[in-house]
């Protein structure tokens, strides 16, 4: 799950285009990625501890068994630790676009950069056991020859011995029967990979933030108007109160110089969407005029949005015109139409439906969030009571209402106690109705007897209501 690349390699391709020999921007990419890259090792996660950090997110520290160095300035790790953001924590998991995502036991080639000193976080990586087709367009050996060549056109031949190494790494983790040089060549149904987590409402609300300029707002709710024009059987709905931001701001975690970034939370065992922001970069100009040297928002939206609606990067290089593709060029407007891939990815998960009626003549034109709501950040809700209907009995449906203020949107339940996780069975997204700003309910079935807490939060915040309220249940 890395996101949307800009960056500098973007501008050369523009300014470089005429030069003979120059090569194609993919490999532009993968060039100047390796280049800053202060360390390109191949291994194998042998440990991976997801956490809340005091920042209310989830973090990952990855343990990497290092079996080949390709580029580094200091003494060959066996092991490498770091820390990526997102992971999964109990019933809740958290994604970001411009980091990647690792499971257990999985064969990599990772790019290493140092964003704070002294620190390695993982700027990219790629499947070394044949699953993927790395964005690129090389996998396996052939992707490992290519990255050996180019470290060796920038003065950072790789030793021998940790050569052999790597190419050892890489027949033994590469599956039975994977072939790492298959290219698919249809973009029908090559050209789309589903992320996994997926709505599973018929509406996903979107909050501008009011800091956006004008042209941005347009552009951005063009972007979703490309999106709902598919019929799907979801829709993005404008809601003044809607936890999920669309902003422009820094980049704090992952990769900092993406253009953008999607951040989304999910139930595990569900893979069920809860909510989400998108953050566009500050430190690139954008325009929605289509003007060389700057991004189009329009494009980019777009893009992360598909993220949001559970598309992640298509990785053969017939996609490269694709919106969904990892990355863009300055001045490109292409990305503002689906191709082929990304519809068909979208209409995999949701399907279509029939369109929406016509809005009444006289009904005003659908219009940006009122300026009236200043802000970014919705108020924590606080909870003053729990009212508890249903048998108060293990593994029976019980009811749960809450009452407090501040209640929004996307309130999640967060219930602690006998058969929840420690950081607690969270009930979000369709589990939760009837949300007014004053109550809320939802349905819960206990899996053992005891006392259990409950407490609110707004899933924007992470943070939760200080107070709680609690209930008994027994043994039927
Ligand atoms: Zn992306």
């Amino acid at each position: 799950m890395n996101c949307l690349f800009a960056l500098p390699g973007a501008f050369l391709a523009l300014l470089f285009l005429s030069l003979p020999g120059f090569s194609t921007p993919r490999d532009s990419d993968l060039k100047r990625d390796l280049k800053r890259a202060k360390a390109v090792v191949a291994g194998e996660v042998t440990l991976l501890h997801s956490y809340y950090a005091p920042d209310g997110e989830i973090y990952s520290d990855i343990t990497l068994r290092v079996s080949g160095v390709l580029k580094e300035s200091e003494a060959t790790p066996g092991l490498l630790t770091f820390t990526t953001p997102g992971g999964i924590v109990g019933e809740e998991g958290v994604a970001f676009s411009n980091a990647p995502w690792f499971e257990v036991n999985e064969p990599v080639l990772l790019l290493l950069e140092e964003w704070a000193p002294g620190t390695l976080s993982p700027a990219a990586k790629y499947d070394l056991d044949g699953r993927d087709i790395p964005e690129v367009g090389l996998k396996g050996r052939a992707l490992l020859e290519t990255v050996r060549s180019i470290l060796t056109e920038q003065g950072n031949a790789v030793l021998d011995s940790e050569w052999q190494r790597t190419l050892e790494f890489e027949k033994t983790s590469r599956k039975a029967g994977a072939d790492p040089t298959t290219q698919v060549e249809n973009p029908l149904t090559a050209c789309y990979v589903l992320t996994g987590p997926r709505w599973r409402t018929t509406s996903v609300q979107f909050r501008l933030d009011n800091a956006l300029p004008p042209d941005m707002s347009t552009a951005a709710l063009a972007a979703v108007k490309t999106i709902n024009d598919l019929n799907l059987s979801v829709r993005f709905q404008s809601s003044a109160f809607s936890s999920n931001l669309i902003s422009r701001g820094g980049i704090t975690t992952g990769n900092p110089s993406t253009l953008a970034v999607a951040r989304y939370r999910f139930i595990p065992s569900t893979q069920t969407m809860v909510d989400y922001t998108i953050t566009l970069n500050n430190l690139y100009t954008w325009a929605s005029t289509g003007a060389p040297g700057v991004f189009d928002t329009e494009g980019v939206l777009l893009h992360e949005l598909g993220h949001i609606a559970g598309l992640n990067h298509p990785s053969p290089s017939i996609c490269n015109q694709h919106t969904m593709w990892f990355s863009v060029a300055a001045g490109d407007t292409s990305r503002r139409t689906l191709e082929i891939g990304d519809t068909t990815g979208l209409q995999t998960i949701y399907g279509t439906v029939a369109p929406p009626p016509p809005p009444p003549p006289s009904a005003p034109p659908s219009a940006p969030p009122p300026a009236a709501n200043p802000g970014s950040t919705p108020p924590v809700p606080t909870l003053t009571g729990i009212t508890v209907s249903g048998n108060l009995v293990t593994n029976s449906t019980i009811r749960m209402s809450a009452s407090g203020t501040n209640f929004a949107e996307f309130l999640q339940f967060v219930v602690r106690g006998q058969g929840c996780p420690s950081t607690g069975c969270i009930l979000a997204g369709a589990a939760v109705q009837n949300i007014t700003a004053t109550s809320a309910s939802t349905s819960f079935v206990p899996r053992g007897a005891g006392t259990y807490r409950v407490n609110v939060r707004n899933t924007a915040l992470g943070a939760q209501s200080a107070a709680q309220a609690s209930f008994m249940v027994f043994i039927r």
